[in-house]
C-alpha cells in the first residue's frame, strides 16, 4: 500500500493510505442500503456537489487527482457542473399536438440531436433521490453510445481514453438534453435538462431501467438491446403528456447467471456472482467501497464494461436473440 497510490495484491486491491484517510465513517453500501430487505427511496452516493453528503471529499480529490494529469477534464467539470446554457423563455402559444404526436415530436427530435435512444418513463417517488423533488410528471431519458475501442483501452489498464469517452460523452448528453429541453420551450411546454453523472434528483438507472433502456447487467450498468453497457444517459424533465415506455425482459439475466467474465477481471473483486438484498430488491449489485478507491486512484475504470461481451460492436443483439430462444426452448421441454 503506497500513500497516495493503492496497490493491486493476490486478493484485489489494497487502498493508500491516503484513501483510507479521507474515508467516511459511513460506508458507501450502508447509504446504498446493501442487505436491506425494506424498500426505501435511494440515498445518494457519489456524483454529487451537496456540502453535507459524507463521500463528497473523496469524491472532490479523485478530481483534483484527474485535473492534475488531464486538464481538459476541467472543461468537462466547468461544463457539466456549471454548465451556462440557460433555459430559453416559454412560448406564450404552445404549439398543438396529442401525447403520441408530442412523443414522436420528441424521438425524431432528440435523434437529429445525436441522440442514440429515447425512452420516456412516468416518474415516481421511488425514482427520486430521497433529498430531492422533482416536481415535473415526466422523464424523457437520452442514451447516447460510447465507441467500444475507446472503453475497451481499459483492459489493457489504459484508463485515460476510456474515462475522456465516458466524459465526452456525458458532456455531450448534457448538452443534448438542454437543447431537447430549451426546444421543447420553443414549442410553449416547460422542460428542464439533467446531464449525469453530477448532482441530479432523478435516479437515472432505475428510471431508465423502467423504460426499457435496458436491463441490469452482473456490473451494474444497464445492458442496451443494441449497444449492450456502451452508452451514458442524460435527460428531460417536463409535465407535457407524452406516451409512457415498459421495461423489456431480453434475458441478460439468464446470461450474467452464465457468465462470470466481469466478476474474474474487476480489479479489486468488486462485483457479486449473485444478487444482493438492496433496498427491499434483489438485484446485482457492485460493492461500492470495493470499487471507489479502485476507480479514484487509477483515472477511472470501466473494465467491466470493456469485458462484457454485449459492448462488442453487433453482438448484444445476438445474444439477446440466442438466449430469447434457448428460454423457449427450455419453457417448451419443461412443458
Ligand atoms: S469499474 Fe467495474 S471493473 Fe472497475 S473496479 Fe469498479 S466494478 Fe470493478
Ligand atoms: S460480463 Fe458477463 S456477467 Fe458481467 S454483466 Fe456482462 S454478461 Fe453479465
Amino acid at each position: 500500500m503506497g500513500i497516495i497510490w493503492g496497490k493491486e495484491t493476490e486478493d484485489g486491491y489494497a487502498p493508500s493510505w491516503w484513501h483510507r484517510r479521507m474515508k467516511p465513517a459511513i460506508t458507501g453500501n450502508e447509504i446504498n442500503g446493501l442487505g436491506e430487505k425494506e424498500k426505501r427511496r435511494p440515498t445518494p452516493v457519489y456524483h454529487r456537489q451537496d456540502w453535507w453528503h459524507p463521500w463528497r471529499w473523496v469524491q472532490e480529490a479523485f478530481y483534483g487527482r484527474i485535473a492534475l494529469y488531464m486538464p481538459a477534464f476541467m472543461c468537462f467539470i466547468k461544463s457539466n457542473i456549471l454548465d451556462a446554457r440557460e433555459p430559453v423563455p416559454i412560448a406564450a402559444k404552445p404549439v398543438p399536438g396529442t401525447p403520441h404526436e408530442w412523443t414522436e415530436r420528441i424521438r425524431q427530435k432528440a435523434e437529429a440531436l445525436g441522440v442514440s435512444d429515447v425512452r420516456v418513463v412516468r416518474i415516481t417517488e421511488d425514482l427520486i433521490f430521497d433529498r430531492d423533488t422533482i416536481p415535473e410528471k415526466y422523464a424523457i431519458i437520452l442514451a447516447s453510445q460510447m465507441r467500444y475501442e475507446k472503453i475497451h483501452k481499459s483492459t489493457e489498464r489504459k484508463f485515460r481514453p476510456s474515462l475522456l469517452e465516458a466524459m465526452q460523452v456525458y458532456l455531450q448528453g448534457n448538452v443534448k438534453a438542454k437543447k431537447l429541453a430549451n426546444w421543447l420551450r420553443e414549442q410553449g411546454y416547460d422542460a428542464r435538462g439533467f446531464g449525469t453523472p453530477m448532482g441530479t434528483p432523478l435516479n437515472i438507472v432505475h428510471a431508465a431501467q423502467r423504460g426499457g433502456m435496458g436491463q441490469l447487467g452482473k456490473h451494474g450498468s444497464l445492458i442496451h438491446a443494441e449497444f449492450g453497457p456502451m452508452f451514458r444517459m442524460a435527460y428531460v424533465l417536463t409535465d407535457l403528456p407524452l406516451i409512457v415506455d415498459e421495461p423489456v425482459d431480453i434475458a441478460v439475466d439468464d446470461f450474467c447467471k452464465l457468465c462470470q467474465l466481469c466478476t474474474k477481471a474487476c480489479p479489486p473483486g468488486a462485483i457479486f456472482n449473485e444478487k444482493q438484498w438492496v433496498r427491499g430488491e434483489l438485484k446485482w449489485y457492485v460493492d461500492f467501497d470495493k470499487c471507489v478507491p479502485y476507480f479514484n486512484e487509477n483515472m477511472g475504470c470501466g473494465i467491466c464494461l470493456a469485458v462484457c461481451p454485449y459492448g462488442q460492436p453487433g453482438v448484444s443483439e445476438t445474444l439477446i436473440d440466442k438466449m430469447l430462444r434457448r428460454r423457449e426452448r427450455d419453457s417448451q421441454l419443461a412443458g
